[in-house]
């Protein structure tokens, strides 16, 4: 069920096999920003008559100017695509006050729920500006195009709600919250994961119920992110090792695996379910292993044993088990000897 009176950003919601069928002739003149493929596989379904196609190169925010100030006069912005052509159309509804319309084509990563536009200021991610999509439109069958592990990934940073969570409240436990802690926040949370629980095989064979499932775990969760103002429910120390890691390493991974491994291993660290998390991950198929991220085993271990001093150094991260950890390096190589690599 999802609840879009509450503070959910999303005005309106479409969903079915073929959702964004004829949605062209609904809009005015809308033009529309995207990539090769997604664009490809919606624009005979869109039908309508765009004033203009951009395809996105970049999201650094001179690019995006520069883009925004040659558009024609329009009433709406359609995004279709993966996380990129997404915030790019929040950025120009934002920008010009248009109208928002958002058409994933993939569901590893949660733009099409956000408010913020996700751009690169100087080669640094910044989040601008606020946007609605009205409405949200996914069509399963264009979203079933995706390779079907990337739209698993998608369920990345709603299971990190597990350990994220558990860190929130031990900061609490601690005297350490940089937020109020609610105890409501952490049971709404809860109330996602078991919806996601009792869904995993369609999530995994990506039914419609196990599309629907990741959109409404976004959906669910800006109505306790939003009103917060913070994502401490779902950031946690899993995304800390994370952030160490594509330091160390200087590439970027797929968000939902690498979250995955996050949260391997800060189960552990945290003594919370490790065994039942792993194997709902398991379940589910999020690929999390380091072979599949192309981490190997030296680089991961450095990392696990660099954690706290890195998140020690940096003051804006919050308050998490990491903070007390003293993690050795045979707790370490125990914690990850069941990986591939
Ligand atoms: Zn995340």
């Amino acid at each position: 069920m999802i609840h879009l009176k509450e503070n959910t950003n999303v005005i309106d919601l479409r969903y079915g096999q073929n959702a964004c069928e004829g949605l062209g002739k609904e809009i005015g003149d809308f033009c529309v920003m995207t990539m090769d493929i997604p664009w490809q596989v919606s624009k005979d379904k869109l039908e309508g008559t765009p004033l203009e196609v951009v395809f996105i190169e970049t999201m650094e925010e001179k690019w995006l100017d520069e883009m925004c100030d040659k558009l024609p006069m329009c009433d709406t912005v359609v995004g279709i695509g993966g996380g990129m052509a997404i915030d790019a159309a929040k950025y120009v509804s934002w920008k010009k006050g248009w109208r928002l319309v958002s058409i994933p084509t993939i569901l590893s990563v949660d733009a099409f729920t956000t408010p913020a536009a996700g751009i690169r200021r100087n080669h640094e991610v910044a989040y601008v500006g606020h946007a609605s999509p009205n409405p949200l439109v996914i069509d399963f069958g264009i979203i079933r195009t995706a390779p079907p592990e990337l739209n698993i990934a998608g369920v990345g940073d709603l299971l990190s709600m597990h350990t994220a969570s558990f860190d929130w409240t031990y900061a609490n436990l601690k005297g350490k919250s940089e937020f109020p802690y609610y105890k409501n926040s952490i049971e709404k949370a809860n109330r996602i994961l078991q919806m996601l629980y009792g869904l995993l095989g369609d999530i995994r064979e990506n039914t419609d119920k196990g599309l629907m499932a990741i959109v409404e775990g976004y959906i669910d969760l800006n109505t306790i992110c939003l009103p917060a103002g913070h994502f401490r429910i779902e950031e946690g120390s899993e995304h800390y090792l994370f952030y160490e890691l594509e330091e160390r390493l200087k590439r970027p991974f797929v968000h939902g695996y690498i979250v995955g491994l996050g949260i391997y291993v800060m189960s552990q660290l945290q003594g919370n379910s490790f065994q039942f998390i792993k194997n709902v991950m398991d379940e589910v198929k999020l690929p999390y292993h380091p072979k599949i991220l192309d981490i190997g085993k030296q680089d991961l271990l450095n990392s696990i044993l660099n954690v706290r001093s890195y998140v020690e150094s940096r003051p804006k991260l919050w308050y998490t088990v990491i903070n007390d950890s003293h993690i050795t390096k045979e707790w370490a190589e125990e914690a990850i000897k069941d990986l591939n690599f």
